[in-house]
């Protein structure tokens, strides 16, 4: 028997071995309520920047681990503390950059949590409180597959390794592309792993080959110097929540499919999903139709949608007979993958130009866009990590595309351009991540640790 034909079960072993201790830590890391909006206390964050640190530093493979945060462009402020910790690699082999977040969200109505969101409690299964899948469940995976292979090689491998936890995830990232290209020698690799995203089911992993870009703006539409009496003038002039209304309306067809020219569809093959499903996990009554066209995981993975998120108008309470000389809307767009979400941005404003009723002047501002992002499947290393989930997890991965934005991504898709980005998480539809009662299934958890263990093991492995 060889030692290379042990080393895969060897590294298993470590992982399953180490799963409790793994749990133990990521309770730790759950108590600190590390949230980086405004108002909140960045004492907190720090805190967990450095209990993330120790753990770093407690695997001692790494050259130097340091807490860092970087200037926020455009600002005289600073990002919050990011953890970086690197090796660097020997004889040749690959380096991997193992990115997940400390941060999270804020709780919400505490009166909504089943049992409070900074005290990790085990309840079916299942590991609730704030953070405890999104994401420290992340960053708890990678500490968990590092020790793994750390205790079943010892010193000896050559893989070079980056870990990169950062403080400010869930706040926007607003320093991420300063931060990576301040400690561009330090995080540069061939493989980057995101732990940050979800997988099928509570039994099937999931590689995210996709995620649909997004922008943002807000739109006012004025149609009159000043507010008049609806009855003086109501009939003869419009008002702007009437050149409102018929200006929202033409971003859709009747289906509600989105109706403006020049945003992409992608063409692409989505696996079976129930309308029957989609009303279980979206809340959509039986008497309401669902929108859109084309099997229902394409509408959400590939087709762009526009939603209408915020109305500045005199509210109810306040209506008078009042022609309304100005109405402010947020819109909020989701953008295909493989389309650069500027573009679709001035496709859309080209639409509402070019439809805005009765002349109605239209102003735009706070304009925002992050990008999508579609993998290369290609790559040699979609092959490893799908070979490691399908041992890790004892079922084939498939491949799945999110509606939602990481919009860092395309930060290190541009700093970055020949590291190969693989998507994976521990989250699963049951997760609740940023709502109420969150949690981390914890055979999830399990199976990702001893994944990501034998990913490491086979790049560790992969001829020089
Ligand atoms: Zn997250």
């Amino acid at each position: 028997m060889t030692a290379d034909l042990t080393r895969p079960d060897s590294v298993r072993d470590a992982a399953v071995s180490g799963v409790p201790a793994a749990l133990a830590d990521l309770g730790s890391l759950v108590r600190i309520p590390s949230i980086a909006f405004p108002g909140f206390d960045r004492a907190e964050v720090q805190r967990s920047a450095e209990a993330v640190k120790a753990l770093a530093d407690g695997l001692g493979i790494f050259d130097a681990v340091t807490i860092a945060d970087a200037a926020i462009p455009g600002t005289d402020e600073r990002g919050m503390p990011a953890v970086l910790a690197s090796r660097a690699a020997r004889n040749g082999k690959p380096t991997i950059l193992l990115y997940a977040h400390h941060d999270v969200q804020p709780v919400g109505d505490d009166a909504l949590w089943e049992s409070p969101p900074f005290e990790p409690t085990v309840r079916d299964g299942r590991l609730y409180g704030r953070g405890a899948a999104d994401d420290k469940a992340g960053v708890m995976v990678h500490i968990g597959a590092l020790r793994a292979l750390k205790e079943a090689l010892g010193d000896d491998f050559d893989l070079g390794v980056a870990l990169f936890i950062e403080g400010e995830e869930e706040a926007g990232s607003r320093s991420f592309a300063q931060f990576l290209s301040d400690h561009s020698d330090a995080l540069r690799a061939d493989v980057i792993v995101v732990a940050d995203s979800g997988n099928w089911d509570q039994k099937t992993p999931a590689l995210t080959v996709s995620l649909r870009g997004n922008t943002r703006f807000t739109l006012k539409v004025r149609t009159l110097d000043h507010a008049s009496h609806s009855g003086m003038f109501g009939g003869a002039v419009p008002d702007a929540m009437m050149a409102t209304v018929r200006l929202l309306d033409t971003l859709w067809d009747a289906d509600g499919t989105v109706a403006v020219e020049g945003l992409a569809t992608r063409d692409a093959a989505t696996p079976e999903y129930s309308e029957e499903t989609l009303r279980d996990e979206a809340g959509l009554p039986a008497g309401v139709a669902p929108i859109g066209r084309g099997p229902i995981l394409g509408r959400i993975w590939n087709q762009p949608s526009i939603t209408v998120t915020g109305v500045d108008a005199p509210t109810v309470v306040n209506a008078s007979n009042t022609l309304s000389p100005e109405i402010s809307v947020v819109v909020s767009a989701r953008v295909a993958p493989g389309q650069v979400a500027r573009e679709a941005y001035e496709a859309i404003e080209r639409h509402l130009r070019a439809h805005a009723p009765f002349g109605a002047e239209l102003e735009f501002r706070d304009v925002d866009f992050g990008d999508g992002f579609l993998v290369d499947t290609s790559g040699w290393a979609v092959g490893a990590v799908r070979e490691a989930f399908h041992e890790g997890y004892g079922v084939e991965p498939v491949d799945i595309g999110v509606g939602g934005s990481i919009p860092f991504i395309a930060d290190l898709v541009q700093t970055f351009p020949s590291a190969q980005i693989l998507v994976t998480g521990v989250e699963d539809p049951h997760a609740r991540a940023h709502s109420p009662n969150e949690s981390l299934h914890l055979e999830t958890f399990r199976n990702a640790l001893v994944s990501e263990a034998l990913l490491l093991e086979k790049l560790d492995a992969r001829p020089a």
